[in-house]
């Protein structure tokens, strides 16, 4: 069984988030989305909240999971039994973050790779926050988060 696990924090989850997990989904037997619910960053949605918006955009895809972790990532990969972490990557500026993150995992846990997919390049420009912001100042969201999010964020901004 190739397991897979692609963290995050999912604050909302985007159409870009989407367009990773489908990837990773038709190359693992297993993807477990994972939400962190590290307590120390600022999230403008609860974790329960998450975890809903993110169960239901991902119904479509059978070998998907939503859970959710705290502590370290590499030992919620453990107990998963997964080898892989996906990671996403947009710009060049995704780079150098990713690039600390993935060599920090290795040194924790070396039997574990962290693997990254390209995203759609309609997606390249689109991160949660710039969603929250477009969503805050009334813009229109569609096509850039799955359909049952746009809903959940015009109705936080009211
Ligand atoms: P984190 O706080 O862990 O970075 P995010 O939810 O912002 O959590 O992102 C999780 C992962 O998804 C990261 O690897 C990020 O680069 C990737 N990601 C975010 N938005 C996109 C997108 N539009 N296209 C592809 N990957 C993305």
């Amino acid at each position: 069984m190739k397991i897979a696990v692609y963290p995050g924090s999912f604050d909302p989850v985007t159409n870009g988030h989407l367009d990773i997990i489908e990837r990773a989904s038709r190359l693992f037997d297993v993807v477990y989305v994972a939400i962190s619910s590290n307590p120390e960053k600022n999230h403008s949605f609860s974790v329960g909240k998450r975890v809903n918006m993110l169960k239901s955009s991902v119904k479509g895809f059978k070998n998907v999971k939503v859970e959710t972790f705290t502590g370290l990532l590499v030992d919620y990969a453990k107990t998963k039994k997964a080898r892989s972490i996906i990671r996403g990557l947009r710009a060049v500026s995704d780079f150098e973050y990713e690039f600390q993150l993935a060599l920090t995992n290795r040194k924790l846990a070396p039997e574990i790779e962290t693997i990254f997919f390209m995203t759609d390049y309609k997606f390249s420009y689109l991160s949660s926050s710039l969603v929250k912001q477009i969503a805050g100042l009334g813009g229109d969201v569609r096509g850039l988060v799955p359909k049952g999010i746009e809903k959940e964020l015009s109705r936080k901004e009211q």
